[in-house]
């Protein structure tokens, strides 16, 4: 079974009859267009092709939004550290003299001194002169400036990231395309989320937020809940926050799709040295392995399958590593499911213990066994193990945050009053006060056969009041 899927950009380097057959054979599914990149001539080329070889596979188109990005360049700059490059908001330049980039007022936002860094932050810039339309930079990094390459400008204000009217007419040509899912750019807020879906409409397409800036990251809980999916796109994010922190963020959206049931693609360079060679790094195989450990829904591949030279060897890949990391995941799990009632119980008074308030823990037991289970799951909560058997009461005491306390408890065999009593006995010794919300395990019905096969949580006053107990 494929438990982990894997969504391959598609650009020049696959888009063609040969190119999806074999991308699709190699483990792709799902196919991921991005709009800042061609025409929409080619797009629609592009959907029509994937739908004809592959029309089980569902197709993600991104949204470009306000990305601020390089224009068509007929040369492309090659650069030294040190070296001056000049970017413009000029649009009649084409890389000779200046590098011409898509937003007509950066150059109001930008001051001397600012960073300015480019294709995933992989070039960097420092602003020298600001002369009119044009940036004069010095290169912090030496390169190549390529055509529709993202610039990021971190720290800048450049405003709200609403729609543009390309985000509008994009969207409607995705719902005329019937894609599956539109990908939005630099999501904000659940806001933003519904600003979309009210464009695409109930039966259009699905909604993938790209969580690329700090304003995702602050609102993580709101457009993971308002979205159908999410994509960590961690080129931009690692700009447009801390590239240390990256790795951190992942975890934290993994965590938060898990908890609200939202798919997440892990995406940017998982295979990036495989763009040019036939073989990745240890540490790309080691990050799709740990995305797969926390939990990613699918893996995505960028440059290593729309421009690469090993687009399908990128797959294949990333398949096997995947499958083979999903696979131990997997059995790791199912050997926790054929735990026993106890463990499993044992497990289930860890979690709540961690959810609720609860402020203690009593384990009735008659072997002292639930109170060695709760305890060797380390409840922050203490726990008082109670037993009528004085042979055994002491050695309860050696439990991890567990005090062992005799109390004459009459076990019934045809009901569970022993449990109330007990709290009423430990009430009566003030070793529980009205303000305890209190988690007691016990077994029920003992002698039944099963041990600790109960879990119930009670509000102390609830019982004192109600039950009407005295001192
Ligand atoms: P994003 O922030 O949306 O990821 P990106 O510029 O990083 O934007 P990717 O989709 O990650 O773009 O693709 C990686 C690179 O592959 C791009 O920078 C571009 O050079 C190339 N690419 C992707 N799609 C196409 C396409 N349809 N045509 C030409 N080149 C493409
Ligand atoms: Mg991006
Ligand atoms: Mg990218």
């Amino acid at each position: 079974m494929r438990r982990v899927k894997i969504v391959c950009t598609i650009g020049p380097a696959t888009c063609h009859e040969a190119g999806i057959q074999g991308l699709l054979q190699a483990g792709m599914d799902m196919a991921r267009l991005n709009g800042s990149h061609a025409d929409l001539a080619w797009h629609a080329a592009a959907i029509t092709l994937i739908r004809t070889c592959a029309p089980g596979i569902p197709i993600l188109l991104d949204i470009p939004g306000r990305k601020i990005r390089t224009g068509t360049l007929t040369v492309e700059p090659v650069f030294e550290v040190g070296s001056t490059i000049i970017l413009t908001t000029n649009p009649g330049d084409d890389g000779t003299r200046a590098v011409p980039v898509n937003r007509p007022d950066l150059h109001d936002h930008i001051k001397v001194g600012d960073a300015i860094l480019a294709d995933d932050g992989t070039l960097r810039f420092t602003v020298t002169a600001v002369r009119g339309r044009d940036l004069v930079c010095r290169a912090e990094t030496s390169g190549t400036l390529r055509s529709a390459k993202g610039i990021n400008v971190p720290g800048v204000a450049m405003g709200p990231q609403d729609l543009t009217p390309r985000d509008h007419a994009m969207i409607a040509f995705a719902v005329e395309h019937g894609v599956d899912f539109v990908g939005i750019s630099f999501v904000e807020s659940a806001a933003h989320v519904e600003a979309v879906r009210r464009l695409t409409g109930p039966s259009g397409p699905r909604i993938l937020s790209k969580v690329e800036n700090l304003g995702a990251m602050s609102n993580l809980s709101e457009v993971v809940r308002t979205s159908d999916a999410i994509m960590i796109d961690r080129g931009d994010l690692s700009v447009e926050t801390n590239l240390e922190e990256v790795a951190l963020m992942q975890k934290k959206i993994l965590l938060a799709g898990l908890e609200h049931a939202v798919p997440v693609i892990v995406a940017t360079e998982m295979l990036h040295s495989m763009i040019d060679n036939a073989v990745p790094t240890k540490a790309e195989v080691s990050d799709i392995t740990n995305a797969v450990i926390d939990g990613a829904t699918a893996l995505m591949l960028s440059g290593e399958t729309a421009v690469g030279r090993h687009p399908l060897a990128a797959v294949a890949l990333m398949r096997r590593v995947a499958d083979t990391v999903a696979e131990s995941v997997q059995a790791g799990m199912d050997a926790a499911e054929g735990s026993t009632i106890p463990e499993a119980v044992g497990e289930a008074v860890a979690l709540l213990c961690r959810r609720l308030p609860i402020t203690r823990i009593v384990a009735i037991t008659i072997s002292g066994y639930a109170a060695r289970m709760v305890a060797a799951c380390r409840p922050r909560q203490g726990i008082i193990a109670v037993t009528n058997d004085p042979t055994r009461v002491r050695s309860l005491g050696l439990l991890h945050g567990t005090e062992a306390v005799l109390l004459p408890i009459v076990f019934s065999r045809t009901s569970t009053d022993h449990i109330v009593e007990c709290l009423r006995l430990l009430w009566c010794e003030g070793r529980l006060g009205d303000d305890d919300l209190v988690l007691v395990t016990s077994v029920g019905y003992p002698r039944s056969g099963t041990r600790m096969n109960l879990i119930q949580t009670h509000a102390i006053r609830d019982l004192s009041v109600g039950l009407g107990w005295q001192r």
